[in-house]
């Protein structure tokens, strides 16, 4: 175990506060660029009936892949809003702090490596809403 390193170190927010802006950013950009693929699809393709259902495939596709993007950002802004408010890699379950190697990883975790487990396995049995699952890139 390591004592020596008691009290354990803090995140460093200023350092994931730079980490998670940049993945936002980046998440943005990755969803106007799929829009605008979308649109020069659409232009390229002519509009008959029979494409129809092709269409409602990739829109759905399309705003599948968009929604898992605007949860991202969503739990990204969550996470900027616990560093303005100081409560920065704190499990939001067990109030423990959430360990550095996890938010190398994965900086807008919500929830320290036990909780997240134990919510991952009460989603699986329905016990819990989907909502609660932190997205994974
Ligand atoms: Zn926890």
């Amino acid at each position: 175990m390591h004592t020596n390193t008691k009290p354990a170190s803090k995140p460093r927010a200023a350092t994931y506060k730079k980490v998670l802006e940049k993945k936002a950013e980046e998440v943005r950009r990755s969803m106007s660029a799929q829009k605008a693929a979308q649109v020069v699809a659409r232009l390229d393709c002519p509009s008959d009936e029979g494409d129809l259902s092709q269409q409602h495939h990739e829109e759905w596709i399309f705003l599948n892949r968009n929604s898992i993007d605007m949860k991202l950002l969503r739990e990204i802004s969550d996470a900027l809003h616990r560093i303005e408010a100081g409560q920065y890699g704190v499990c939001m379950e067990c109030e423990e702090q959430i360990s550095i190697k996890r938010l190398d990883a994965v900086p807008w975790a919500r929830y320290c490596v036990a909780c997240q487990e134990a919510i991952a396995a009460r989603i699986a049995t329905g016990e819990m809403e989907n909502e609660f699952q932190e997205a994974d890139r």
